[in-house]
């Protein structure tokens, strides 16, 4: 058993694995009989890495409008006097969605090194 870099993620898995377990690149398919080239197995990875950077890129949008949407809540209902527990849960949407999109930029900067 050897230790191989995905074609389409770059991480380390190993020959006899049949599909990567970080991407879920289909290995059998790249090295099947049916006659793929290098080139098609290039384009196919290529496919793969831009579906999911394209999908990070998503996350970090929904990250960013969930952090406004929050943040927005907060600051007018807040301005109204409104009730304190209803401004907990739009804080909670703020700093979640703050998080989530600080998370998923971390991801996709080491996504885009390992290119
Ligand atoms: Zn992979």
């Amino acid at each position: 058993m050897a230790i191989i870099n995905c074609p389409a993620c770059k991480e380390r898995i190993s020959s006899k694995t049949k599909v990567c377990n970080h991407c879920n690149f289909n290995l059998v398919a790249g090295e099947s009989t049916d006659g793929l080239t290098e080139e098609q197995l290039e384009s196919k990875a290529k496919l793969a890495r831009m579906k999911k950077r394209y999908s990070l890129q998503m996350q970090a949008m929904a990250g960013i409008i969930l952090f406004l949407l929050g943040f927005v809540l907060w600051y007018f209902l807040g301005n109204r006097g409104l009730s304190q527990p209803s401004h907990f849960i739009e804080l909670g949407i703020a700093i979640f969605g703050g998080a989530w999109y600080l998370i998923t930029r971390v991801r996709l900067m080491t996504f885009k090194k390992k290119q």
